[in-house]
């Protein structure tokens, strides 16, 4: 018999938590403030993302977040402001910067990646979502400096020595791949080991799969209470409805970390606010790519190609700075010199929130408060290429499965 679990959070991490839940035959019901149609697993890059070794934490970065403090077109931006919770987040950054921990995270990351992107490539097989797109191309990082592709090198090496498939291109090779588009950009590194997806197919087609088959999905409710009850979670309640459950799992996004709080568990995690915009029209992009020095992301995705980017600190909110929209507008036409992303689509541009833990790694397991309580966030920049790895690792935690990776890197209970 199976348990009633509850799942708070609707996005990719939520629904795949759902689905390897019910697959095991447990009764779930998900939990989502808004109407799951938007947010930051609508908008992202696509991208399953072995390449992602290198943690935003790392060597450097600081000073590179000083440097573009005040400049809010600059890619990565922190909003100066009075807030605890983000000067605790930003000297956990800071401790988390290190050679020998960004070290110990790289092939720790490498290993759920790529358990991701089997069970994405099993989700397709398996036929449950139908088919979609799962492009297996590879990801291009272009540059235009030396300087820049002599830094990426450095990444491609690491990223070879733990056998991830990666090439080093030329503009001559780079022309061979995207013959039908001009590109402004000297070389770049091709990692053949990632894949590309669009998340407005698959998101609803998740959610389509898990209501035909008996996963209760409650839109447009906000957790407001949780009711804990010595080392176990009770109910979960909203202001319409109270759920009992045996089990919860906290896949709550960039709110995570103000839930836990209900339940006085101190999670560090800060929003890191991103941009999509659509170009419906053909624009000839064949392969995926960062734009290295603009730090913005392409995607050839089904109905058009989404050009995102930039990770603002700044809380919780959706406000779309139009500057910042504007800046990724100007990457792509940097890169792609061809290439006007004209008024009305950087108009409709969308935000979404990474959820950012500060020291790259995602926050998945029990927390030793509670026993049926099971973290699933913090996966910041690669959330949608580890949503299927984090749901089926949540399924074998509730299930006292072996599980399918070692998840102690994972625990809600480290300390930075
Ligand atoms: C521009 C951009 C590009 C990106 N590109 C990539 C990429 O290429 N590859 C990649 O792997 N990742 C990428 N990411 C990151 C990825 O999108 C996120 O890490 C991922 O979507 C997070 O998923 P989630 O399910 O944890 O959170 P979310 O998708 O944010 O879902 C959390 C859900 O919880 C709900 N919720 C919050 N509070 C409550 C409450 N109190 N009660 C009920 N429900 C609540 C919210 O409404 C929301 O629906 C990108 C992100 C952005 C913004």
């Amino acid at each position: 018999m199976g348990k009633e679990v509850v799942i708070i959070g609707g996005g990719i991490v939520g629904l795949s938590s759902a689905y390897y839940l019910h697959k095991s035959g447990h009764q779930v019901t998900v939990i989502d403030k808004a109407d799951i149609r938007s947010g930051a697993s609508f908008v992202n890059a696509g991208y399953i993302t072995p390449s992602h070794i290198i943690p935003l934490a790392s060597p450097g970065m600081i000073a590179k977040g000083l440097k573009w403090m005040f400049n809010s077109s600059s890619p990565f931006y922190m909003k100066p402001r009075w807030d605890t919770d983000f000067f605790k987040w930003s000297w956990n950054f800071h401790k988390s910067s290190t050679h020998k921990k960004v070290n110990l995270a790289i092939p720790v990351i490498k290993d759920i990646n790529i358990l991701s992107k089997t069970l994405y490539e099993e989700l397709r097989t398996s036929e449950d979502l139908g088919s979609f797109q799962l492009a297996k191309k590879g990801l291009l990082m272009l540059y235009k400096t030396d300087k820049a592709g002599e830094k990426e090198m450095e990444v491609a090496d690491k990223a070879k020595f733990l056998g991830l498939e990666v090439n080093s291109l030329n503009y001559k090779d780079l022309k061979e791949l995207e013959p039908d588009v001009e590109i402004d950009a000297k070389g770049a590194i091709h990692y053949v080991c990632d894949a590309h997806t669009t998340p407005t197919e698959i998101m609803p087609k998740l959610l389509d799969y898990l209501k035909s088959v008996g996963v209760k999905i409650m839109t447009n409710q906000e957790v407001i209470k949780i009711k804990r009850s010595n080392h176990r979670i009770v109910s979960v309640s909203t202001k319409s409805n109270t759920y009992e459950a045996d089990e919860v799992v906290m896949a709550a996004g960039s709110w995570s970390g103000n839930l836990a709080k209900l339940l006085d568990i101190p999670i560090s995690l800060q929003a890191g606010k991103g941009y999509a915009i659509n170009v419906a029209k053909p624009t000839g992009i064949r392969l995926p790519a960062v734009l290295m020095e603009a730090k913005a992301a392409v995607t050839p995705m089904k109905e058009y190609t989404r050009f995102a980017g930039t990770m603002e600190f700044s809380g919780i909110n959706n406000i779309i700075r139009k500057e910042r929209v504007a800046a990724i507008g100007r990457a792509a036409r940097d890169y792609y010199p061809e290439i006007r992303i004209d008024s009305h689509d950087l108009s409709n541009a969308k935000s979404g929130l990474r959820p950012v833990s500060p020291d790259g790694l995602p926050y998945i397991g029990r927390t030793k408060k509670y026993d049926n309580f099971t973290f699933a966030t913090g996966h910041a920049m690669m959330g949608w290429s580890l949503g299927p790895a984090t749901g089926k690792l949540v399924s074998e935690i509730l299930n006292k499965e072996n599980l399918s990776m070692d998840i102690a890197p994972f625990s809600p209970d480290r300390r930075f």
